[in-house]
């Protein structure tokens, strides 16, 4: 087993299959190389607001904003934003879908003391669970894609009145479509889909998210600096940061972005994403000793597929094996202790790889 040798005809052409960070194109590295005079250079200046600008632009696009919707920007990452949206955008409560890791992430730092305790819908790991239509609050959010699962949830606008709907995009965005519109706060960080480094976050905001930030700040609420959502989108409408971003990881966004608006934007990326989680899937189903995790088959994630074996496999054997050949990161999450593998099938990802790796897992289980 140790001395396990995968055939030429097995190897992908890139081994990088983890869930984030993720695999970065060479395209990408390229991009950064070209534009590498702007690294240290000053991020008050016009080279790099011209390329913050470009970045927001983009995603305007790739996401078709409707009117009055803007990107905005800060550091820190998706786990800083859910600091930055109790601080900014919850008002006295929210509710939560809690399906896995991520989604149960926000309700801690929405249990800030000075809001009411967060209503939490809680679901199984696998599982995607719903809210009943009863719960009052002004946020409703959930994870568009609970990557500690692989379960997807449908994008759908939550709750009445002037409630909104925040949605946890990071291992969602740029792999798949969705309709803007349903959301209020569409959030992520750019080191999954986007196949860039971590560190920053990104949110699509609508004038009703706007609205209620603005109301917030202006109210008796202390807010730190690098947690107000107020300050954040004053710097980007300059297409700018409250302090000094990692320019490196806006050039390797950069160069993503502008791939997928020349392949045919999101509605592209969702298509291969598909294609490549259903490659998983369909050998999954025929395999008799492996099963999808998320049993119901519209919550199956496109973008992150998780893969239970029966006992007569141990798949950390498995994926140690193939770590050995240079694939790697297809562990399953830390914490849910599965007999899994987990495989990203992010937009970067080339769906023929994909096909690749399950011919390799095919032979390491032969090997085991
Ligand atoms: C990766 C991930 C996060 C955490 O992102 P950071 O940028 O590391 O804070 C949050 N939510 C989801 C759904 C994720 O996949």
């Amino acid at each position: 087993m140790s001395d396990f040798r995968l055939p030429e005809s097995l190897r992908p052409s890139d081994g990088r299959f983890g869930c984030g960070p993720s695999k970065i194109r060479q395209e990408q590295l390229d991009h950064l190389y070209r534009h590498a005079h702007l690294l240290g250079t000053s991020h008050r200046q016009k080279p790099v607001r011209d390329l913050v600008g470009r970045v927001r632009e983009g995603l305007s696009d790739l996401y078709r904003l409707p009117a009055g919707y803007e990107v905005i920007l800060g550091n820190g990452g998706s786990t800083a934003f859910w600091d930055a949206a109790a601080f900014s955008l919850i008002e006295t409560r929210s509710a939560h879908l809690a399906f896995g890791e991520f989604g149960q992430k926000f309700v801690k730092a929405a249990g800030a003391p000075w809001l009411q305790s967060p209503i939490v819908v809680s679901g199984e790991p696998g599982t995607v669970s719903a809210f009943s239509g009863d719960e009052v609050a002004d946020i409703f959010a959930y994870p568009h894609n609970e990557t500690s699962t692989g379960a997807m949830a449908p994008v759908t606008r939550i709750g009445t009145g002037d409630a909104l709907t925040v949605v946890d995009a990071t291992s969602a965005a740029g792999g798949v479509d969705v309709d803007i519109a349903n959301t209020d706060v569409y959030y992520f960080a750019p080191q999954k889909n986007f196949a860039s480094d971590g560190g920053l976050w990104f949110a699509l905001v609508s004038p009703a998210a706007i609205e209620r930030i603005n109301r917030i700040a202006a109210s008796e609420r202390y807010i730190p600096e690098i947690l107000s959502l107020e300050i954040a989108l004053d710097n980007s409408r300059l297409d700018q940061t409250l302090n000094t971003p990692a320019i490196a990881t806006l050039l390797l966004l950069d160069a993503q972005i502008a791939w997928m608006r020349e392949n045919g934007g999101l509605a592209w990326a969702d298509a291969r994403t598909k294609d490549s989680s259903g490659r998983i899937y369909a050998w999954a189903d025929a395999h008799p000793n492996a099963t999808p995790f998320v049993g119901v088959t519209a919550h199956r994630s496109q973008v992150v597929a998780t893969i239970d074996f029966d006992a007569t496999i141990d798949a950390s054997a498995v994926s140690a094996m193939l770590r050995a050949n240079g694939i790697v990161d297809i562990d399953p999450y830390r914490k849910l202790g599965r007999n899994q593998l987990r495989i990203a099938t992010f937009t970067a990802i080339e769906p023929d790889d994909v096909t690749k790796l399950l011919g390799a897992i095919d032979a390491a289980v032969m090997a085991l």
